[in-house]
């Protein structure tokens, strides 16, 4: 019988090198392996579960590995049949679903009931998390609450149960909307209210695994009996509660292998613990830490950049990645002139691509997606998305479009005039509209209203110029009529005051409305546009659940992580998107975003395309600051610097800073740098000669040549 190692790489053309071997056969005791991406943790992890079933005979069924997310699951359950083809697969789950089974039996032995409060299943027809959430912030802040809010909240709740905040802290602690500790405390006591019946949210499970594990010696030694082994990927997102339930269960025998990467540590907040992974060994004191550098996955250009780019963040175990993979193509950064350039251009080289399945668009926020859904689906180009954006379909700006232009097909319809009017701008309260249900009346719904109800001259107006404008919809393209409710029937100022009253971002709604727009345009009808709007909506569910064979993958950053693609498309890389404005609020924030940013650029084997674009809607764009960053590092390296010919001024005239920047590389755009008579600024601009840098108010243009020479320029860390 061949050795382990070299029947794989005969089966697989996979040869591990010697601390991925390591890795493989130190099976016994705790093991962290800390690695760059495509350094080859998961290849690894892989390989150490088909090497401790093939060559030390144990039970698949005594091996547990857990993975982030479901979908990660499913990669490595396809990872583990490629590698090991004539295996049985062995169970990958998630961290919930093992505490959840966990939760489970602890409750049953003091004989509480439950009901799950979110996700599907049981429980959903009788409180839903966040129906309780919107009750209890109405109840503590007397308003209602958007759904940014409400999301925030919601995060804000998962993430201080996984950090294992106790409940008596709570009340007291500051979170994203006013009073946000005080409601979690409250959200936490509704929940137990009822004697023994609980309800749960998907936190829960996790908090009450752990706590039964932590109290119930017998529930422990049961569920320790269970695994010989355990193993965990991408721990760097894994929290605090979870790390603790993997202790507990760990406890005898401390065979556990954890593969993690700080660097791309992208959810922490909500509630990720990256630092565990550096007190690793004051849990685990024997543990074994192995780091790997050496990159698998990408080309030289890629790995040479994104070494150097995630360098930039301060907060970071220090590795230095590389490779021995050669050059293959220049990163391609590309300033389009507006989003549907951008579209255009990824569109016409996914035409060109005869291998769908390695290549991947990837975006900031999941609002990006529908337009690419809506071009993809037009012209036959199959798709698959990890975590699709269905809720756009059913998003409320949508119904209002689509009730608009119902009302057109027969202006009498008082059903759906009165679910619109209030969104005209006309000012008619709420009072007026149930009135005007209540009153019998018939015909055109704009005359109606004005001969029922007591308006203002200028309501009256303004309704008499709507049932003009009614008059021509019905012979409009839908593109034209939506641009008709959005100026000419008050639709977009009625938005800017709901977002004002509501805190809803004006932007992210116009955004919707410039999206349905971009999916009217190339349609003839209103009818067509309702069907179309039907069909991608379908089109994204099957997308998610049946994606179709050589598909492109559309995903956001977080859902790529762990994925690897030949040829990598980040769209939307604008300030404000990567990094947010909330991003931007403070280093912690910004260094997430950073490595969310690399993440996204570690997906790619070959061929690596940032896209920005100009100005979208007639509004100018400016680009990611991280987009800058790269073009930065991308600037061949500077000659300059050691023999200053040209330098007219005296060196002797002025101290040479010890501190001073003489690397031309360092002096990248978007770096912070202080001068000694400016003070402190920002490099906008960099070309061959000359850097501009912003001091405040003041720009100013230096030569290169000098200010390497002379030191002139300090690097200032945030
Ligand atoms: P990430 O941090 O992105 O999750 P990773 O460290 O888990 O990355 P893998 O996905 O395991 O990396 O591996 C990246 C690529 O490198 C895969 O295509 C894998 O097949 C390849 N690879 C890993 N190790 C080796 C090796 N020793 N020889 C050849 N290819 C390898
Ligand atoms: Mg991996």
């Amino acid at each position: 019988m061949t050795d382990f190692f070299e029947r794989k790489k005969q089966q697989l053309n996979i040869a591990l090198n010697n601390v991925q071997k390591q890795a493989v056969l130190q099976t016994e005791g705790p093991l962290l392996l800390l690695a760059c991406p495509g350094s080859g943790k998961t290849t690894t992890m892989i390989m150490r579960i088909g090497y401790l079933i093939e060559e030390k005979h144990v039970d698949p069924r005594r091996i547990k590995a857990i993975t982030f997310s479901r979908a990660s699951a499913r990669d490595m359950t396809e990872r583990f049949s490629r590698f090991f083809p004539e295996r049985e697969p062995i169970d990958f789950s998630t961290i919930h679903s093992l505490a959840f089974t966990i939760a489970r039996s602890y409750l049953a032995t003091s004989g509480t009931t439950f009901d799950l409060i979110e996700g599907g299943g049981k429980g959903r027809q009788s409180v839903n998390k966040a129906f309780l959430l919107k009750g209890i912030y109405k109840e503590v802040l007397k308003e209602d609450c958007t759904d940014d809010e409400l999301a925030s909240l919601s995060t804000f709740i998962s993430s201080i149960k996984n950090s294992m905040i106790p409940l008596e802290q709570w009340e007291e602690l500051k979170g994203p909307v006013d009073k946000a500790g005080r409601m979690a405390r409250k959200y936490e006591q509704y929940k137990s209210r009822t004697p023994g019946h609980l309800l749960l949210d998907f936190d829960d499970m996790l908090t009450i695994a752990e706590q039964g594990l932590r109290q119930d010696e017998q529930l422990a030694e049961r569920f320790r009996k269970l695994y010989d082994y355990l193993l965990t990927d991408e721990s760097q997102d894994t929290s605090l509660v979870q790390h603790k339930i993997v202790e507990h269960l760990v406890a005898h025998h401390g065979n556990l292998c954890v593969v993690a990467d700080d660097d791309q540590s992208i959810y922490t907040w909500r509630g990720a613990e990256p630092d565990y992974l550096l007190e690793f060994k004051k849990v685990y004191p024997d543990a074994q830490v192995l780091m790997m550098e050496r990159n698998y996955r990408s080309s030289k250009e890629i790995v040479e950049l994104t070494s150097k780019f995630i360098k930039r963040n301060q907060k970071r175990y220090p590795k230095d990645m590389h490779t021995e993979n050669k050059a293959k193509e220049p990163i391609y950064i590309r300033q389009l002139d507006d989003s549907k350039r951008q579209l255009e251009y990824v569109t016409y080289e996914l035409l060109g691509e005869s291998n769908l399945n390695e290549v991947a668009i990837l975006f900031r926020n999941n609002s990006s997606s529908t337009m690419y859904v809506n071009e993809l689906h037009r012209r036959g180009i199959p798709f698959y998305m990890k975590d699709a954006d269905d809720k756009f379909f059913s998003h409320w700006i949508v119904e209002d479009i689509l009730n608009f232009m119902r009302l057109s097909f027969n202006t009498e319809r008082k059903d759906i005039f009165t679910k619109i009017v209030m969104k005209m701008n006309v000012f008619i309260s709420r009072s007026m509209l149930t009135t005007f249900e209540n009153t019998a009346t018939t015909g055109n719904v704009f005359d109606a209203i004005i001969q029922t109800i007591d308006l203002k001259d200028s309501q009256v107006k303004k309704l008499k110029d709507y049932k003009k404008g009614y008059d021509v919809i019905p012979d409009m393209r839908p593109e034209r009529v939506i641009q008709l409710i959005r100026n000419d029937l008050g639709y977009e100022a009625a938005l800017k005051s709901r977002a004002e009253k509501f805190g809803y971002r004006f932007d992210h709604l116009l955004g919707i409305l410039d999206t349905l727009e971009g999916i009217a345009s190339p349609l003839r009808t209103m009818v067509e546009f309702a069907n179309q709007l039907k069909e991608l909506e379908q089109a994204v569910q099957q997308a998610k659940f049946q994606p179709a064979e050589n598909a492109v993958t559309l995903s956001t950053f977080h859902s790529a992580k762990g994925l690897e693609f030949r040829r990598v498309f980040m769209i939307d890389l604008l300030k404000g998107i990567i990094p947010s404005e909330e991003d931007e609020g403070d280093t912690a924030t910004l260094e997430e975003a950073r490595r969310l940013f690399y993440v996204g650029m570690t997906r790619a084997k070959e061929r690596l395309e940032l896209l920005s674009y100009r100005q979208d809607e007639g509004k100018p764009k400016e680009d990611s600051r991280f987009l800058n960053e790269v073009r930065g590092l991308l600037l061949k390296p500077s000659k300059v610097g050691n023999e200053p010919k040209s330098v007219k001024v005296s060196k002797a005239s002025i101290p040479v800073n010890p501190n001073g920047i003489d690397d031309g590389n360092e002096l990248v755009v978007g770096a912070i740098v202080k001068h000694r008579v400016f003070g402190q600024g920002e490099i906008t601009v960099r070309d061959g000669t000359e850097i501009h840098i912003q001091f405040g108010e003041m720009e100013k243009r230096l030569d290169l040549e000098t200010v390497l020479s002379l030191r002139l320029l300090e690097m200032v860390t945030l």
